[in-house]
């Protein structure tokens, strides 16, 4: 009896449920989020798209939830991305640009909260805008940026076929590393997978097996000139910018051309969204599996004069696809859920799904609320540009207002009513609301000065850089001579940093650890 009996009792059991797998033992559950880059819910077969561009997120979209109106709060990576990681609108996790520093999203991360829960997470970019540079990768226990380099190593470039490389990662670079995180994973942990593609974005490389279904490969622009001896080809972005300066004649064909590229692309990702799928499957892990696919923001195709995406606040640069497919009975299949949502609802939503402590202050809102047919009440998002004059806006169901800079410090206003107007072509005549407007003006005002004192605190960053630098440098010469002495040198001082790299690489933050100033930096 006593020990011995307890012991015996528990092994038993070890053996037990070695054997039958005691029942009660849950699968590990798998979350994994795919961003396309740069998607239009326009160019997306299932929402309307009359091309055939997306067969597998059309097939999962049947076994999922496809949300009809999902907006991301701004037209570019840096915060609509740092939104969805952080369920907070841009104005409140200040991952505004990307220029000159480091960043870090004030609030949590879908990773660092699930990290805290236990999971396992891996990540990686294709996008350098959503990466460590925007300090998004916080929680992550691996994390790639498939962009690095210049095609040596790991991450294979794209041949333009003149020489020179296409600085992205095919898509289906993605399915291979989804296998080895799927061989690395710990299988008795949950894991969360975040896998942020470039594709569709440009520079537009479809394979011509693909781009033949929509376009003639052999496509040659009418026109050439010094810059662009060829015309516009594939994997060529400069004519578009360019174009959108007024500096090049763009045909319709070429903007036909352009649309075809971009859809190849599209076709492109889609067959890695189906190749990882395929993959989950193989492994038997596809049951347990949450599969979240979405974009960070759209791409215009001069509906308002313009191509590309940054500028402008209208739906092709904001409206994304957004497919939410269950792990077993969770969710209903193949619904299609109308009123606003946003990607920055995917945070709260998953917190819901799975069973876990939903994180206090989001903006984002539980996606359930929509799906189960109460809408988001009153929902409405203010949205914003980050070029150096930006735009603002807010859009509840059914209207958009819309706040620019006219000619000098003018203010510009256009009003839509997207029942009767859904693709803003002709602004409402009238009054808009003035309380709504000067909110807006303030906002606009307010990130024109962010705007300007980044463009300052980047400066200044140079500038106290340049001077830690020599600050250490002295201090290391004085540890040196120290050390020469036969004096100890005091602990926590630079000498240990000196290998950490106080070099040329060294950010102002690892200066001021190395000096001693950062706190505790004990590693
Ligand atoms: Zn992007």
């Amino acid at each position: 009896m006593g020990t011995d009996y307890l012991l015996r009792a528990l092994l038993a059991g070890i053996v037990l449920c070695g054997t039958s797998g005691c029942g009660s033992e849950p699968s590990p559950r798998t979350v994994v989020i795919v961003v396309f880059d740069a998607l239009h819910a326009g160019h997306v077969h299932h929402l309307g798209y009359e091309r055939e561009t997306t067969p597998h997120l059309d097939r999962l979209a049947e076994e999922g939830v496809t949300f009809l109106r999902a907006l991301a709060p701004t037209p570019y990576t840096v915060a609509s991305t740092a939104s969805l990681m952080t369920g907070l609108v841009p104005q409140r996790h200040r991952v505004l640009r990307s220029f000159g520093s480091h960043l870090k999203p004030l609030g949590v991360t879908i990773a660092e909260t699930l990290h805290d829960q236990g999971w396992q997470c891996f990540g990686g970019t294709a996008n350098a805008n959503a990466g460590k540079l925007t300090g998004i990768t916080g929680g992550f226990d691996q994390w790639v940026e498939a962009y690095e380099g210049k095609g040596s190593g790991d991450v294979p470039f794209l041949p333009r076929g003149d020489g020179t490389f296409v600085h992205m990662v095919a898509p289906d670079w993605w399915v291979g590393h989804l296998g080895e995180i799927l061989e690395q994973r710990d299988p008795k942990r949950d894991a969360f997978i975040y896998l942020h593609m470039l594709q569709p974005h440009s520079p537009y490389a479809p394979p011509q097996r693909l781009l033949s279904q929509f376009a003639d490969p052999d496509y040659i622009s009418s026109w050439s000139d010094e810059e662009e001896p060829t015309g516009f080809r594939a994997g060529s972005t400069s004519p578009l910018v360019r174009a959108n300066k007024g500096q090049i004649p763009m045909t319709e064909a070429d903007r036909e051309y352009t649309r075809a590229l971009y859809d190849a692309s599209l076709l492109w990702a889609d067959e890695a969204l189906g190749g990882m799928v395929s993959l989950l499957r193989e492994r038997g892990q596809w049951d347990s599996t949450w599969m979240v696919v979405t974009s960070d923001h759209g791409e215009a195709f001069w509906q308002h004069g313009l191509w590309g995406h940054n500028d402008q606040l209208y739906d092709e640069m904001l409206h994304v696809p957004l497919v939410v497919r269950a792990a077993g009975d969770a969710l209903p299949k193949g619904a299609r859920v109308p009123g606003l949502v946003s990607p920055m609802d995917i945070f709260p939503s998953l917190m819901q799904w799975l069973n876990l402590p939903l994180v206090p202050g989001l903006d984002g809102q539980p996606l359930d609320q929509a799906i189960h047919g109460a809408g988001v009440p009153n929902r409405s998002m203010v949205l914003q540009t980050n070029g150096n004059r930006p735009e603002v806006g807010r859009t509840a169901e059914g209207s958009k207002l819309i706040v620019g800079r006219a000619e000098g410090d003018g203010v510009r206003v256009e009003r839509y009513d997207l029942a009767q107007d859904p693709m803003e072509t002709a602004p409402l005549a009238g009054e808009p609301d003035q309380q709504a407007v000067s909110s807006l003006v303030a906002l606009m005002g307010s990130l024109e000065g962010y705007i300007a004192s980044e463009f300052q605190r980047a400066e200044h960053l140079r500038t106290l850089r340049e001077h830690l630098k020599l600050q250490l440098a002295a201090e290391l010469a004085l540890d040196q001579a120290m050390g020469v002495l036969g004096l100890s040198i005091p602990t926590g001082h630079a000498q240990r940093e000196l290998r950490a790299g106080a070099g040329d690489q060294a950010d102002v933050s690892a200066l001021l650890d190395a000096l001693g100033y950062g706190g505790d930096t004990e590693k």
